[in-house]
Protein backbone atom coordinates (compact mmCIF):
# COMPACT_ATOMS: atom_id res chain seq x y z
CA UNK A 1 0.00 0.00 0.00
CA UNK A 2 1.00 3.45 -0.92
CA UNK A 3 1.52 5.78 1.91
CA UNK A 4 0.24 9.36 1.68
CA UNK A 5 3.39 11.08 0.97
CA UNK A 6 4.65 8.83 -1.72
CA UNK A 7 1.34 9.00 -3.01
CA UNK A 8 2.28 12.94 -3.21
CA UNK A 9 3.63 13.76 -6.62
CA UNK A 10 7.61 15.23 -5.63
CA UNK A 11 7.31 18.03 -7.66
CA UNK A 12 3.86 19.10 -6.24
CA UNK A 13 5.64 18.81 -2.51
CA UNK A 14 8.20 21.19 -3.56
CA UNK A 15 6.32 23.55 -5.66
CA UNK A 16 4.14 23.64 -1.54
CA UNK A 17 7.37 24.12 0.64
CA UNK A 18 8.44 26.40 -2.04
CA UNK A 19 5.43 28.59 -1.69
CA UNK A 20 4.95 28.34 1.88
CA UNK A 21 8.50 29.20 1.97
CA UNK A 22 8.12 32.68 0.08
CA UNK A 23 4.63 33.57 2.16
CA UNK A 24 6.48 33.03 4.98
CA UNK A 25 9.32 35.09 3.78
CA UNK A 26 6.46 37.91 3.45
CA UNK A 27 6.43 37.79 0.03
CA UNK A 28 2.53 37.90 -1.07
CA UNK A 29 1.65 35.62 -4.73
CA UNK A 30 0.59 38.72 -6.72
CA UNK A 31 -3.09 38.21 -7.89
CA UNK A 32 -3.78 39.05 -11.19
CA UNK A 33 -7.54 40.68 -11.69
CA UNK A 34 -9.86 40.66 -14.48
CA UNK A 35 -9.29 43.71 -15.49
CA UNK A 36 -5.81 43.31 -16.10
CA UNK A 37 -6.25 40.67 -18.31
CA UNK A 38 -8.61 42.72 -19.79
CA UNK A 39 -6.26 45.47 -20.72
CA UNK A 40 -3.48 43.17 -21.64
CA UNK A 41 -5.87 41.26 -24.12
CA UNK A 42 -7.06 44.40 -25.49
CA UNK A 43 -3.05 44.87 -26.13
CA UNK A 44 -2.49 41.74 -27.96
CA UNK A 45 -5.99 42.34 -30.02
CA UNK A 46 -4.46 45.32 -31.74
CA UNK A 47 -1.11 43.71 -32.22
CA UNK A 48 -2.86 41.00 -34.20
CA UNK A 49 -5.05 43.57 -36.09
CA UNK A 50 -1.68 45.24 -36.87
CA UNK A 51 0.10 41.77 -38.44
CA UNK A 52 -2.75 39.85 -40.18
CA UNK A 53 -5.07 41.60 -42.67
CA UNK A 54 -8.68 41.97 -41.82
CA UNK A 55 -11.20 40.61 -44.28
CA UNK A 56 -12.62 43.45 -47.08
CA UNK A 57 -15.24 41.28 -47.27
CA UNK A 58 -18.32 43.39 -46.89
CA UNK A 59 -20.88 40.48 -46.57
CA UNK A 60 -18.36 37.79 -44.99
CA UNK A 61 -17.66 40.47 -42.14
CA UNK A 62 -21.21 41.50 -42.08
CA UNK A 63 -22.77 37.45 -41.28
CA UNK A 64 -19.69 36.80 -38.90
CA UNK A 65 -20.79 40.08 -37.07
CA UNK A 66 -24.33 39.12 -37.24
CA UNK A 67 -23.59 35.42 -35.59
CA UNK A 68 -21.42 37.21 -33.08
CA UNK A 69 -24.07 39.43 -31.83
CA UNK A 70 -26.77 37.03 -31.85
CA UNK A 71 -24.35 34.99 -29.32
CA UNK A 72 -22.86 37.90 -27.01
CA UNK A 73 -27.08 39.15 -27.00
CA UNK A 74 -27.45 35.95 -24.51
CA UNK A 75 -24.70 36.07 -22.13
CA UNK A 76 -24.65 36.83 -18.31
CA UNK A 77 -23.84 40.38 -16.80
CA UNK A 78 -21.64 41.45 -16.92
CA UNK A 79 -20.44 40.33 -20.45
CA UNK A 80 -23.88 40.69 -22.30
CA UNK A 81 -23.45 45.20 -20.82
CA UNK A 82 -19.47 44.74 -22.92
CA UNK A 83 -19.24 46.09 -26.53
CA UNK A 84 -17.63 43.07 -28.14
CA UNK A 85 -15.12 43.90 -30.87
CA UNK A 86 -15.31 41.33 -33.28
CA UNK A 87 -12.65 41.12 -35.94
CA UNK A 88 -12.34 38.87 -39.01
CA UNK A 89 -9.23 38.24 -40.15
CA UNK A 90 -8.17 36.95 -43.90
CA UNK A 91 -6.63 33.60 -43.23
CA UNK A 92 -6.78 30.14 -44.83
CA UNK A 93 -6.48 29.34 -41.19
CA UNK A 94 -9.37 26.96 -39.84
CA UNK A 95 -9.35 29.08 -35.90
CA UNK A 96 -11.46 31.48 -34.02
CA UNK A 97 -10.99 32.51 -30.63
CA UNK A 98 -12.53 35.00 -27.93
CA UNK A 99 -10.45 37.55 -25.65
CA UNK A 100 -11.04 38.91 -22.04
CA UNK A 101 -12.74 42.41 -22.66
CA UNK A 102 -15.11 41.35 -24.84
CA UNK A 103 -13.05 40.55 -28.21
CA UNK A 104 -14.12 37.81 -30.97
CA UNK A 105 -11.64 36.79 -33.52
CA UNK A 106 -12.41 34.72 -36.78
CA UNK A 107 -10.22 33.64 -39.87
CA UNK A 108 -11.75 32.93 -43.31
CA UNK A 109 -10.63 30.04 -43.09
CA UNK A 110 -12.94 28.51 -40.41
CA UNK A 111 -15.93 29.00 -42.83
CA UNK A 112 -14.87 26.21 -44.64
CA UNK A 113 -15.52 23.61 -41.86
CA UNK A 114 -18.23 26.07 -40.13
CA UNK A 115 -20.99 25.71 -43.27
CA UNK A 116 -23.75 27.27 -42.26
CA UNK A 117 -24.51 30.05 -39.65
CA UNK A 118 -25.51 27.33 -36.62
CA UNK A 119 -22.27 25.52 -36.98
CA UNK A 120 -20.41 29.42 -36.91
CA UNK A 121 -22.04 29.69 -33.66
CA UNK A 122 -21.39 26.83 -32.46
CA UNK A 123 -17.28 27.75 -32.79
CA UNK A 124 -18.17 31.29 -31.34
CA UNK A 125 -20.34 30.26 -28.55
CA UNK A 126 -17.74 28.22 -27.53
CA UNK A 127 -14.67 30.29 -27.41
CA UNK A 128 -17.49 33.07 -25.77
CA UNK A 129 -18.17 30.62 -22.98
CA UNK A 130 -14.06 30.06 -22.25
CA UNK A 131 -14.63 34.16 -21.09
CA UNK A 132 -17.48 33.87 -19.46
CA UNK A 133 -16.16 30.97 -17.28
CA UNK A 134 -12.86 33.03 -16.66
CA UNK A 135 -10.71 30.17 -18.04
CA UNK A 136 -7.45 32.51 -19.26
CA UNK A 137 -7.77 34.46 -15.57
CA UNK A 138 -7.63 31.17 -13.44
CA UNK A 139 -4.82 29.51 -15.62
CA UNK A 140 -2.90 32.59 -15.43
CA UNK A 141 -3.51 32.90 -11.80
CA UNK A 142 -2.13 29.34 -11.31
CA UNK A 143 0.82 30.23 -13.33
CA UNK A 144 1.36 32.87 -11.00
CA UNK A 145 1.76 30.59 -8.13
CA UNK A 146 3.62 28.10 -10.11
CA UNK A 147 6.09 30.75 -10.73
CA UNK A 148 6.03 32.29 -7.11
CA UNK A 149 6.64 29.12 -5.99
CA UNK A 150 9.73 28.76 -8.27
CA UNK A 151 11.03 32.01 -7.54
CA UNK A 152 10.79 31.65 -4.17
CA UNK A 153 13.56 28.60 -4.97
CA UNK A 154 15.58 30.89 -7.10
CA UNK A 155 16.22 34.27 -5.30
CA UNK A 156 18.96 33.88 -3.88
CA UNK A 157 20.24 33.50 -7.45
CA UNK A 158 18.99 37.21 -8.75
CA UNK A 159 15.62 35.46 -9.93
CA UNK A 160 12.87 37.69 -10.25
CA UNK A 161 9.54 37.99 -12.78
CA UNK A 162 6.83 40.17 -13.91
CA UNK A 163 3.40 40.14 -13.62
CA UNK A 164 3.54 41.55 -17.78
CA UNK A 165 5.71 38.52 -18.46
CA UNK A 166 2.52 35.82 -17.02
CA UNK A 167 -0.22 38.39 -18.30
CA UNK A 168 1.26 38.35 -21.78
CA UNK A 169 1.43 34.71 -21.89
CA UNK A 170 -2.02 34.02 -20.11
CA UNK A 171 -3.33 36.33 -22.79
CA UNK A 172 -1.67 34.71 -25.96
CA UNK A 173 -2.93 31.22 -24.17
CA UNK A 174 -6.29 31.44 -25.40
CA UNK A 175 -5.48 31.20 -28.85
CA UNK A 176 -2.27 29.04 -28.74
CA UNK A 177 -2.51 26.69 -26.22
CA UNK A 178 -4.90 24.33 -25.10
CA UNK A 179 -7.11 24.59 -22.39
CA UNK A 180 -7.68 21.97 -19.56
CA UNK A 181 -9.96 18.93 -20.72
CA UNK A 182 -11.98 20.35 -17.82
CA UNK A 183 -12.34 23.77 -19.52
CA UNK A 184 -12.97 22.40 -22.66
CA UNK A 185 -15.86 20.34 -21.67
CA UNK A 186 -17.37 23.11 -19.78
CA UNK A 187 -17.05 25.41 -22.48
CA UNK A 188 -18.88 23.30 -24.91
CA UNK A 189 -21.33 23.18 -22.51
CA UNK A 190 -22.00 26.92 -21.90
CA UNK A 191 -21.54 27.77 -25.14
CA UNK A 192 -24.13 25.12 -26.42
CA UNK A 193 -26.62 26.85 -24.46
CA UNK A 194 -25.86 30.19 -25.63
CA UNK A 195 -25.92 29.21 -29.02
CA UNK A 196 -29.59 27.74 -28.05
CA UNK A 197 -30.76 30.67 -26.40
CA UNK A 198 -29.93 33.00 -28.93
CA UNK A 199 -31.98 31.13 -31.85
CA UNK A 200 -29.31 28.80 -33.54
CA UNK A 201 -30.26 24.87 -33.84
CA UNK A 202 -27.80 22.95 -31.20
CA UNK A 203 -27.85 19.61 -32.74
CA UNK A 204 -25.43 21.21 -35.81
CA UNK A 205 -22.89 22.01 -33.01
CA UNK A 206 -22.26 17.71 -33.60
CA UNK A 207 -21.74 18.38 -37.47
CA UNK A 208 -19.73 21.14 -36.70
CA UNK A 209 -17.41 19.02 -35.07
CA UNK A 210 -17.19 16.07 -37.63
CA UNK A 211 -16.63 18.42 -40.13
CA UNK A 212 -13.55 19.58 -37.89
CA UNK A 213 -12.82 15.98 -38.11
CA UNK A 214 -12.42 15.99 -41.18
CA UNK A 215 -8.89 16.22 -43.69
CA UNK A 216 -8.24 19.70 -45.45
CA UNK A 217 -5.80 19.82 -48.30
CA UNK A 218 -3.98 22.37 -46.42
CA UNK A 219 -3.90 19.51 -43.43
CA UNK A 220 -5.54 19.24 -39.94
CA UNK A 221 -7.29 22.35 -38.52
CA UNK A 222 -5.29 24.56 -36.37
CA UNK A 223 -8.22 24.69 -34.24
CA UNK A 224 -8.25 20.55 -33.48
CA UNK A 225 -4.75 21.45 -31.84
CA UNK A 226 -6.17 23.20 -29.12
CA UNK A 227 -9.41 21.38 -29.28
CA UNK A 228 -8.84 17.82 -29.79
CA UNK A 229 -12.10 16.47 -31.51
CA UNK A 230 -12.95 12.88 -31.42
CA UNK A 231 -15.84 10.90 -30.07
CA UNK A 232 -15.48 11.92 -26.62
CA UNK A 233 -16.47 15.45 -26.94
CA UNK A 234 -19.48 14.63 -29.92
CA UNK A 235 -20.59 11.99 -27.47
CA UNK A 236 -21.14 14.42 -24.45
CA UNK A 237 -22.70 16.96 -26.96
CA UNK A 238 -25.22 14.25 -27.92
CA UNK A 239 -25.68 13.79 -23.59
CA UNK A 240 -26.39 17.64 -23.63
CA UNK A 241 -28.85 18.13 -26.48
CA UNK A 242 -32.20 17.29 -24.97
CA UNK A 243 -31.24 20.52 -22.26
CA UNK A 244 -30.29 22.15 -25.41
CA UNK A 245 -33.20 21.99 -27.40
CA UNK A 246 -35.30 22.96 -24.89
CA UNK A 247 -33.72 26.48 -24.82
CA UNK A 248 -33.41 26.80 -28.56
CA UNK A 249 -37.65 25.60 -28.55
CA UNK A 250 -37.92 28.61 -26.36
CA UNK A 251 -35.75 30.98 -28.20
CA UNK A 252 -37.43 30.16 -31.26
CA UNK A 253 -40.88 30.64 -29.30
CA UNK A 254 -39.67 33.75 -28.19
CA UNK A 255 -38.84 35.19 -31.60
CA UNK A 256 -35.10 34.77 -31.77
CA UNK A 257 -34.58 33.31 -35.50
CA UNK A 258 -31.37 34.58 -36.46
CA UNK A 259 -31.38 34.43 -40.22
CA UNK A 260 -27.23 35.54 -40.83
CA UNK A 261 -26.90 35.30 -44.31
CA UNK A 262 -22.88 34.27 -45.77
ZN1 LIG B 1 -12.04 25.43 -26.23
Amino acid sequence: MRSLATAVSPAATLAALLLAALLLAGCAVPIVSESELESESGKQFQEMRAQMPASTDVRTRAYINCVSSAIVQQLEKPYVDEDWDVEVFESEDINAFAMPGGRIGVFTGLLAVAENQEQLAAVIGHEVAHVTQQHSLKRVNREMTTRAGVIAGTAVLGGGYGVGDVLSMGAQIGLSLPFSRANEVEADTVGLNYMAAAGFNPAESIQLWKNMGRKTKLGPPQFLSTHPSGDNRIQELIQQLPEALKIYNAAQAAGRRPACQK
